[in-house]
């Protein structure tokens, strides 16, 4: 397995062989370099693979820095990308760029993205206690994240609802997303309780 920076020689060379016609002095395996030539083509003096069906054409990254710039123009630029998740990161890099570790490189980007972890939706996780003796509303309650559901005229598609295992009282936020951030803020309406959500309430996510 290549390397990232072996990965670069490797097709700095390659496009040198497309370019010249001559294997670079240097090259630690020349019979892979023509091999390879195959599936790339030059144009515009950039090197491209098309592969064997040379149907499309991926931009070879040759660089580090071409790597950040393509996984940003994929990922974190409104209009392009809006910080997609792995998948479709990886779809969009895919389709317009070439290198031997896209996949891994993508969901590292991702995972290590501020916007996105801050965004991260909610993992509803399954219960792994046993739910503690209610003696007095709001002391537990359990939160339950619903939808998506079909999108109201103010754009919300998804409940929050908080249930008081004690009283069985459930009060029913609507919300844009499941992301944290509004979690937290449709959270605020428990203040009125008198309870600090953070001291004294116990989330019960089900
Ligand atoms: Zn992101």
């Amino acid at each position: 397995m290549f390397s990232d920076m072996d990965s670069f020689v490797f097709y700095i060379q390659l496009k040198e062989f497309l370019l010249k016609g001559e294997i670079p002095d240097n090259s630690a395996n020349p019979r892979k370099v023509t091999w390879a030539s195959m599936n790339f083509i030059i144009k515009d003096d950039r090197l491209l693979y098309v592969g064997p069906s040379r149907q499309y054409m991926r931009l070879v990254v040759l660089s580090e820095e071409e790597k950040r710039s393509a996984l940003t123009e994929c990922h974190n630029n409104p209009g392009t990308a809006n910080h997609n998740g792995v998948r479709g990161t990886q779809n969009r890099v895919i389709a317009g760029y070439y290198w031997h570790t896209i996949i891994q490189d993508v969901k590292e980007w991702v995972r290590s993205c501020p916007r996105c972890q801050l965004n991260d939706r909610i993992k509803i996780m399954p219960v792994l206690h046993s739910i503690k003796v209610k003696k007095k509303p709001w002391e537990v309650f359990g939160l339950d994240l619903i939808g998506p559901l079909p999108e109201t005229a103010r754009n919300n598609k998804c409940v929050l609802t908080m249930t008081d295992l004690y009283t069985k009282w459930v009060i029913a936020e609507p919300m844009q997303s499941k992301t944290a951030a509004e979690v937290l803020q449709s959270c605020t309406c428990l203040a009125w309780l008198g309870k600090s959500l953070q001291t004294k309430g116990e989330f019960v996510c089900r």
